[in-house]
């Protein structure tokens, strides 16, 4: 069985720790390959090729830099399919969701392209008599990234295009479920001319990640994945001096108001619920309805849409599947547990995914759509990431009622409100603690030039992903003050310096 290696200085280095995992395909539940799971030292030697690349690497002018990222960004429109399949292959998502994916990453290339303009700095000339001053936003170092499994591609090209553009050298953590996509990434930064060492893979778990959060070379540590392992990251990784961007789990609601349109709501939330098997930060997992009216037609007209759902393989079909399976056994068996503990405490199930099995993939790791009605908090479906393809429908008597449930829960990533009315939108989208807000937008994930970020138990650190904070979290700033001779003034002065 073939073993994916690191990627360090340049070129594939075979992990010699004796430790490896295994990568699976979920369609099939057949191993496909093994992932080296490096040691502290091997790590470390990452760092070391990164830091070695850094004093040259910020030396090349940010238009050189970005002319890099340019080619980058043209072969990874050439390795499209090929990095799609890649996906697909190991984390069971349908074929043209990994493009989907692959598309939302090249964003943030192309928005990294810009650099020479993102990264210019402020001018004030003439601040005191004969006195200029500039800021410069300067490159912070190495920067490390670690990333979940369900954005092989993604999440990792939400991190290091900014980074890299910024003048910093990188060190990624993929998740060691889908090593391959970010592994590839790689290959492809060298072939675009990016130097040696200025991005480096080492593949592992948690003993890499601790190097990662403790080395003191390590200047900034980016992360994407559930909350626990978040906080963690945020906490070690900031007690060693590290600036820290830690992205979580969520629970996203859509509030559906009275006069929202019905076949546009379930068009909306089908997608939201059950693309991708549910396996997205921004899924919407929960519908909360106003009014019984509203749950009971959207209800009906959700079971219906369900039932022609085609579940099964992210390729190979004739007509392509609407969702794949989930990412391992041990998760499928998770969100089955989750839907045997919403039964037990008096969720009403309207539809079972559990007992779904895919013809011809009877391994693999599938659990069909599910549908819960009378969902409550306190419930442990309502309460916790299911990060599955469950819906809960939670009926509310007023939009008052929404808000004030989706405001208690802990998470704060993503929510969208169906409404024609203007009035109800604006003051949902004022009053609401959540980072990302759509208005008859189900998933509202910001383009690349906005940042991406959610609020309360969802994202540890002040700056989000990409976009304007992502140059900001990516750089230092530092602020000159200059004054020639011409303008200096005779004599010492002690009082506090005030300019005139
Ligand atoms: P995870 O937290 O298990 O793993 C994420 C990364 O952390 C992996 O690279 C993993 O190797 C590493 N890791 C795991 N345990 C660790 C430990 N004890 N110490 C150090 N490192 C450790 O997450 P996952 O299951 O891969 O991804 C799913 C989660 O990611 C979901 O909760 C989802 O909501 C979240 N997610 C959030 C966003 C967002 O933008 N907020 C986006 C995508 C995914």
């Amino acid at each position: 069985m073939r073993t994916l290696q690191n990627y360090i200085g340049g070129r594939l280095v075979a992990s010699k720790s004796g430790r490896s995992g295994p990568v699976f395909n979920p369609a099939t539940g057949e191993q496909s390959l093994s992932v080296g799971l490096s040691s502290a030292d091997e790590t470390r030697e990452a760092i070391q090729a990164a830091e070695q690349a850094f004093a040259s690497w910020k030396a090349v002018t940010p238009l050189n830099r970005s002319r890099i990222l340019f080619k980058f960004k043209d072969l990874l429109e050439q390795h499209r399919d090929e990095l799609a399949a890649l996906i697909t292959h190991e984390h069971g998502k349908v074929f043209s969701d990994a493009q989907g994916e692959l598309t939302r990453g090249l964003e943030v290339v192309e928005f990294a392209c810009g650099i020479p303009h993102l990264q210019k700095g402020e001018h004030s000339s003439n601040v005191g008599r004969g006195v200029d001053s500039f800021s410069l936003m300067q490159p912070l170092g190495v920067c490390a990234g670690i990333s979940p499994f369900n954005f092989p591609a993604m999440v990792p090209m939400w991190m290091f295009p900014i980074a890299l553009a910024c003048g910093n050298t990188f060190v990624m953590k993929p998740s060691e479920k889908v090593p391959s996509a970010t592994l590839r990434l790689a290959e492809l930064l060298s072939e675009a001319g990016l130097p040696d060492g200025v991005f480096n893979i080492v593949n592992g778990d948690k003993e890499s990640v601790d190097v990662l959060l403790t080395d003191e070379r390590v200047q900034a540590v980016s992360f994407v994945g559930s909350t626990p392992i978040a906080e963690y990251i945020y906490a070690t990784a900031s007690a060693n001096g590290k600036r820290v961007q830690a992205l979580g789990g969520a629970k996203n609601h859509m509030v559906v108001m009275p006069d929202a349109d019905p076949n546009q709501v379930v068009n909306s939330l089908m997608g939201a619920a059950y693309g991708s098997a549910g396996e997205r930060c921004m899924a919407i997992s929960v519908a909360v309805c106003v009014g019984d009216d509203v749950a009971d037609t959207l209800i009906e007209k959700l079971a219906a849409e369900i039932d022609g759902m085609r579940v099964g393989p992210g390729v190979g079909l004739e007509e392509e599947a609407h969702m794949g399976p989930l990412v391992s056994k041990e998760h499928a068996a998770k969100v089955k547990a989750y839907i045997d503990s919403g039964v037990e405490q008096g969720a009403t199930l309207l539809v079972d995914g559990r007992k779904f099995i895919c013809p011809d993939h009877e391994n693999g790791y599938f659990v069909g759509p599910t549908l819960f009605d009378n969902v409550k908090p306190g419930m442990r479906i309502y309460d916790e990431e299911i990060f599955g393809p469950v819906l809960s429908v939670v009926r509310v008597n007023s939009y008052a009622e929404a808000v004030e449930l989706i405001n208690r829960h802990e998470y704060g990533n993503g929510t969208s409100i169906f409404t024609r009315d203007g009035d109800s939108a604006r003051q949902f989208y004022e009053e609401i603690q959540v980072g990302m807000v759509g208005v008859n937008v189900p998933i509202p994930v910001p383009m690349a030039f906005h940042s991406f970020g959610g609020w309360k138990r969802s994202l540890f650190g002040p700056l989000h992903m990409h976009g304007p904070d992502g140059v900001r979290f990516n750089t230092r700033m530092k602020t000159v003050t200059t004054r020639w001779p011409t303008g200096l003034t005779a004599g010492t002065e002690f009082s506090m310096p005030t300019m005139k």
